[in-house]
């Protein structure tokens, strides 16, 4: 074997690895199929010196022995006497794309949430890295050595104007970038460069991205006792060199980030690196700044990345020449070379879950993760679940608490308003009596107002008043939402769009009906009650371009904008002096959800709506209305209880067996035809059952039922449930069944362990 060059090493074999006999070299490799176990091939005389564990192989697979992509994951002996073993083909790499923590990491991530190995490492590794994008030149963009002069004589048109506004600030751009930076199309810039203010130019590809670009530099905050305190006790667990989880429960507003700030910064002293996991890129433009600006080198992972920009900050990563990596859930598997911490913030957030294959929770990788490397992780929330409440409270992981905000600022005094006798909103309205003179106060005493509704669109209901159906979507089970800007009813789920229907399609009468307020009709009553006031919308229709979000809470800061209104994405992070209200239109959308974790995610957002306000000497209150003021998640998110809520509903989950009081898998099947979904989801649970009876009696099988959408585009779901008190007791009953299994023809599964929807 040659010892490991490149950038990884393969420090030891993993013992999933066979001792074998001194025979022949061989190789494990897994595919991206859904097939178990690694598969053995002979290292021909020409890849012995070439080929280590982490690199892509092409192999014979199958009775076709057609070549196949999969990884080496193991490189050993065999003898040859036992069967004829097939040659590696080709090896694809010239340095590993994984190193042994990765591929331990991977592995077991393939165990943990039923998946195979192979899909797991091609979801793992970017596309861009995997094709090694990167090296190619691309045409860019800059302004010509004479445009300043040219443009004194030529009239630009605006979106011209745009284009030269963009490249004055940054340069050279690639075509793609400026023109959505601009909001233009290609035309504009060709016209430029036909008058010679703009030039082509070939540039590495990687030249363009800005992701590894430095923010202004700002110094550090004056940390107050109780963050020092928290701090302590991190940097003891970061001076361990051992591995340690820590949940952070603090307040909104207790100063979470500059904690986190602190540590990174110690961590970042021993020449190590840290990864911190937000909820999503883009809504959390004020923490990227805030850890841009405090570190020489932060690498952001955005959705929107080339796939050349992906590989070379990928490549930059691995050289360790990235201090601090910041990105939603995938940047878990960052290939640092000396990881000294993993931070977790908002690790409430259900977007840590992965929704399709490997569906993987990055709190879970990163626990596993760290515990391997041997560093702690740092996991922080004002509200945090139930799992790892509980873990904390049963001290398998360690508790810091920060119960104040900053500055001893309090925590705004939030009203519960029973909306069930309100005459405002037995009109139509959806802002009440007490909310409507809260917002004129406000606005009168010259502060913001943030409000919060969780359903976009116009309408969320376009529903027939003869028949008493809703108009529904033909491929998805789902009621159309209107939209009026547009003139369309769309389904939220496929993006299907009509025109306004004219008659139902149940009756064929005219009736046709909207019903319900999103966030556009709430933005016009709003406009239509505060006539002077400056009102912006954000959801996700309103914010299509990446980088509106920036721009549109850039505007909300400088106070160009008194009331912002908006769905989730303006219920986290966000932290404006001048808001002094904060109203939640309506609760009750989110506790009459299907779902076991109703009461804790209506718990969560409104605290953390509730969290936007109070965060300075001005003060701040919150407005919540509702029909079901008795809800234990409304009343305990008014008293601002956490510890309250969660034994309260620890207690409920408790007497129903439910998580974290036991472990669910779920197991979705669909397909086109609903007899057959139906009957195959019915056969597996049977199975399942007659298993669980002879071999776990905790465990319990429920369903196989309709999964809440029955149909989505234009397939029908049916799903069931397994429970039992452990991930390995529920794995074993599954496995059982699966290995006898054979799904029919147009039966598609999918396997989500601990899913944290049920739709
Ligand atoms: P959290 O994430 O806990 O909600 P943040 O980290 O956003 O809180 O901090 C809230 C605000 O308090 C921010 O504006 C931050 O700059 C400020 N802040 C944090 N720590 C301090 C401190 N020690 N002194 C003064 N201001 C602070
Ligand atoms: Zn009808
Ligand atoms: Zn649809």
């Amino acid at each position: 074997m040659p010892a490991s060059q490149g950038l990884f090493e393969f420090a030891e074999m993993p013992d999933w690895e066979r001792a074998a006999s001194e025979d022949v070299p061989t190789a494990q490799v897994v595919f991206n199929l859904p097939l178990e176990r690694p598969y053995t091939y002979l290292i021909p005389e020409e890849f012995r010196e070439l080929l280590q564990p982490g690199m892509r192989v092409r192999a014979p697979l199958g009775r076709g022995n057609r070549d196949v992509t999969g990884y080496c994951v193991a490189i050993g002996q065999s003898e040859t006497t036992a069967r004829r073993l097939k040659p590696i083909r080709e090896v694809m790499d010239t340095e590993p794309l994984l190193n042994s923590v990765m591929l331990d990491l991977t592995k077991w991530i393939s165990e943990r949430y039923l998946s195979s190995w192979g899909q797991v490492l091609d979801s793992v590794v970017p596309a861009g890295v995997r094709r090694k994008s990167g090296t190619r030149m691309i045409r860019a963009w800059q302004l010509a050595a004479d445009s300043e002069r040219l443009m004194e004589v030529l009239r630009l048109t605006k979106k011209q104007q745009a284009v030269v506004d963009v490249l004055r600030k940054q340069q050279p751009l690639d075509g793609a970038r400026l023109c959505e930076l601009a909001d233009c199309g290609p035309g504009p810039v060709k016209t430029l460069q036909k008058k010679g203010i703009v030039e082509a130019l070939q540039v590495r590809s990687e030249l363009t991205g800005e992701e590894l670009s430095q923010g202004e530099q700002t110094s550090d905050l004056q940390l107050n006792s109780q963050q020092q305190q928290t701090l302590n006790q991190i940097l003891e667990a970061v001076r361990s060199g051992s591995h340690r989880t820590m949940l952070l429960h603090g307040v909104t507003g207790s100063g979470k980030t500059e904690v986190y700030i602190r540590a990174i910064r110690e961590v970042v002293s021993y020449g190590q690196q840290a990864i911190v996991l937000v909820p999503e890129i883009s809504l959390t433009p004020q923490t990227i700044r805030r850890f841009r600006s405090r570190f020489r080198s932060v690498a952001v992972l955005h959705s929107h990345m080339s796939d050349a920009e992906r590989h070379w900050q990928w490549q930059q990563i691995a050289r360790g020449e990235v201090e601090v990596i910041v990105g939603a859930r995938s940047a878990v598997f960052a290939p640092t070379p000396a990881l000294g911490l993993i931070v977790i913030d908002e690790e409430h957030e259900p977007t840590f879950k992965q929704e399709n294959m490997p569906r993987y929770h990055a709190r879970e990788v990163a626990r596993y993760r760290c515990r391997q490397e041997e560093v702690p992780l740092l996991l922080g929330s004002a509200t945090p679940t139930l799992e790892s409440w509980i873990r904390a409270a049963r001290r398998e992981d360690q508790l810091l608490s920060m119960p104040d905000r900053v500055a001893k600022l309090p925590l705004p005094p939030v009203v519960v308003v029973d909306t069930r006798n309100d005459p405002r909103i037995a009109r139509g309205a959806s802002i009440g009596r007490a909310l409507f003179t809260s917002i004129g106060t406000a606005l009168k005493e010259k502060g913001q107002v943030i409000l919060f509704l969780n359903l976009r669109g116009y309408s969320p209901t376009v529903w027939c008043r003869s028949c008493g159906e809703g108009v529904k979507c033909p491929n998805c089970d789902i009621t159309l939402t209107w939209h009026r800007d547009r003139q369309e009813a769309v389904c939220h789920s496929c993006d299907y769009a009509i025109p306004a229907p004219e008659k139902c399609p149940t009756c064929e009468s005219a009736a046709v009906r909207y019903f319900g307020t999103g966030t556009q009709k709430l933005e016009d009553e709003v406009c239509g009650l505060y006539k002077d006031a400056r009102v912006l919308r954000m959801d996700s229709d309103s914010m299509k371009k990446p980088g509106s979000h920036d721009t549109a809470l850039d505007s909300f800061r400088r106070g160009e904008v008194d009331i912002l209104l908006g769905t989730q994405m303006i219920a986290k992070g966000l932290d404006f002096p001048n808001v002094t209200l904060v109203g939640v239109i309506d609760a009750d959308s989110m506790l009459n959800q299907p779902d076991m974790r109703a009461s804790e995610r209506t718990f969560q957002l409104i605290a953390q709506v509730a969290g936007r306000t109070g965060r300075s000497s001005r003060g701040g209150r919150v407005l919540v209305q509702t029909t079901s003021p008795e809800a234990a998640s409304v009343k305990f998110a008014a008293k601002h209880d956490f510890q309250g809520f969660a034994s309260y509903e620890l207690a409920q989950r408790k007497d129903a067996g439910a998580p974290p009081f036991s472990c669910v898998t779920r197991l979705i099947f669909r397909g086109p035809n609903e007899t057959q979904v139906c009957q195959t989801a019915r056969e597996v649970a049977s199975q399942l059952r007659e298993r669980a009876d002879t071999s776990d009696k905790d465990a319990r099988v429920l369903g196989a039922a309709p999964a809440p959408i029955t149909r989505l585009r234009n397939l029908f779901r049916y799903h069931l449930m397994v429970s039992a008190p452990t991930v390995e007791r529920v794995r074993d009953l599954w496995q059982y069944v699966e290995n006898r299994l054979t799904l029919p023809d147009g039966v598609e599964m999918a396997v989500d362990v601990d899913p944290v929807n049920s739709r």
